[in-house]
């Protein structure tokens, strides 16, 4: 199962993919963890990336689809992949569409996570995470059970984003808005798109992800 997940920074594409690679046994794939991931550990990709995340803004295509492309090819994307925040161009879905050409694979379902805009810099500015697990959180919506204490590994450790404050958001969404929503349009000549509305509580976004996902694997078994 080859699934993107689509939606604007802070709808929750994060929570709901991390549950998906649990429960399809297939392997998420966050373009920005890929990309933190070269800015910690401060190398040549990372230092390109750096000042753009910081502001906000996109890394270039070239860069973004080559890593892409090594990362599909590794064993743990054998039975599939969850896309997180890839593809955010046309430009980079071509791409996508070229290399999943040559490797015989395709898409099976776009899922389309909506959210009100005017609920997303809140959502934004009150989420972290487990430095030790990943699992994520949020101080209002999605809060840890016990003060101070990760609710799957126990850890003490946790993590805000620095591109999660005001400014950098505003240059997020309208990153979004000109260049990743032109993608609704191509994927909907191209696959099924399953609306979800990212407004809900997590517990009714799951299950609308899941009911979208019975009817994928019902076409894709038929
Ligand atoms: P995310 O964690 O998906 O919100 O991404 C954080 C930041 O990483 C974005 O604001 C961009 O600067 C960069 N980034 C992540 N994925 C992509 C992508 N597919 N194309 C271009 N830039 C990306």
């Amino acid at each position: 199962m080859n699934i993107i997940f689509l939606g604007p920074p802070g709808a929750g594409k994060g929570t709901q993919s991390k549950r998906l690679e649990a429960q399809y046994g297939i392997a998420q794939i966050s373009t920005g963890d890929m990309l933190r991931a070269e800015v910690k550990a401060d190398s040549a990709i990372g230092r390109e990336a750096k000042a753009l995340m910081d502001a906000g803004k996109l890394v270039p295509d070239a860069i973004i689809v080559s890593m892409l492309e090594s990362r599909i090819q590794k064993p743990d994307c054998a039975k599939g992949f969850i896309l997180d925040g890839f593809p955010r161009t046309v430009a980079q879905a071509e791409a996508l569409d070229g290399m999943l050409k040559r490797l015989g694979r395709k898409i099976d379902v776009v899922l389309m996570l909506q959210v009100d805009e005017d609920a997303l810099a809140e959502r934004i500015a009150g989420r972290f995470s487990c430095a030790k697990c990943g699992a994520s959180y949020n101080d209002v919506s999605n809060p840890l059970k016990v003060e101070n204490t990760c609710d799957h590994c126990g850890s003490h450790d946790f993590v805000r984003r620095a591109d999660d404050n005001r400014d950098t958001v505003a240059s997020r969404l309208t990153a979004y808005r000109n260049e990743t929503l032109p993608l609704l349009p191509y994927y909907e000549d191209r696959v099924t798109v399953a609306y979800i509305n990212g407004m809900a509580p997590i517990e009714e976004v799951s299950a609308q992800i899941d009911a979208a996902m019975s009817e994928v694997e019902q076409i894709t078994q038929k």
